[in-house]
């Protein structure tokens, strides 16, 4: 991805500025400013999924030919960090307003809540693979730690549902080397979003859904997050707004 190319420009970038500080007298500290240049767009690198710097992630609805000719404006609704009691209220508004979405698991989250996951099965939705842990400590480990991770929440899954999962949704939207070997290796699609809607910090629902309005557009992947009180509050409103916009709900990968 990016970070290969990143990796070249670097090397270019230090050997540019060490012969420039060994040969032709400039001040030593060039070569700090660049070394913190560089780390800097490392970790922009790592927080920001859209850039496929570490992997390639679906972050838009992909269009199918028969969309283009008819012109259809698809929105993705993506719900992380369920499987909870709230998640049964945005299953009965999706219902209501006949709705798909699509839900990113929390491994650890599902003992207890199985029929949840069957509930979101049986109507229809999509299922995803969020890390069985869900903690910063999952980006410390190697990828083989992680891949445990993965399988161990994919695990609960098909034991829940019977279903198996094939995409991933990283946690914060992080990205780096070891996620992507581990992907990899279990062949699972990384999807991240277009427009994240920070409901996990809003307050005030009225500037949320606001927000998300003023800033969606056709083939965006929506971030929202099932267990947030603010999300469950405004989602019908939200979902008929984007419906008078003339929008349509579908996945955020494309379906066989
Ligand atoms: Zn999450």
């Amino acid at each position: 991805m990016r970070f290969k190319y990143f990796l070249v420009f670097s090397i270019i970038l230090l050997a540019h500025v060490g012969a420039g500080v060994w040969y032709s007298g400039y001040a030593w500290w060039w070569t700090l400013i660049t070394l913190l240049f560089l780390l800097g767009i490392l970790v922009l690198g790592c927080m920001n999924i859209r850039w496929n710097f570490f992997l390639r992630s679906t972050n838009r609805v992909p269009l199918s030919i028969q969309q283009l000719r008819t012109g259809t404006k698809p929105v993705a609704l993506t719900f992380d960090d369920g499987p909870h009691e709230n998640t049964l209220k945005v299953l009965d508004i999706l219902k209501a307003e006949g709705v798909q979405a699509t839900f990113f698991i929390i491994g650890h989250q599902i003992a207890g809540k199985e029929h949840i996951l069957q509930r979101i099965k049986d109507e229809g939705h999509l299922i995803g693979n969020h890390t069985y842990a869900h903690n910063g400590a999952f980006y410390w480990q190697p990828a083989r730690q992680m891949k445990e991770d993965i399988l161990r929440c994919n695990e609960q899954i098909k034991a829940a549902t019977g279903l198996s999962s094939n995409i991933f949704r990283p946690p914060f939207g992080v990205t780096n080397p070891n996620l992507a070997k581990a992907l990899d290796s279990l062949e699972m699609q990384s999807v991240g979003w277009t427009l994240r809607s920070l409901d996990t910090v809003a307050k005030d629902p009225g500037a949320l859904l606001n927000k998300i309005l003023k800033n969606v557009r056709s083939n965006n992947t929506i971030l929202l997050h099932d267990p947030c009180a603010i999300t469950v509050d405004i989602l019908p409103e939200l979902i008929a707004k984007l419906k008078e916009k003339g929008m349509t709900f579908g996945f955020p990968v494309a379906m066989a």
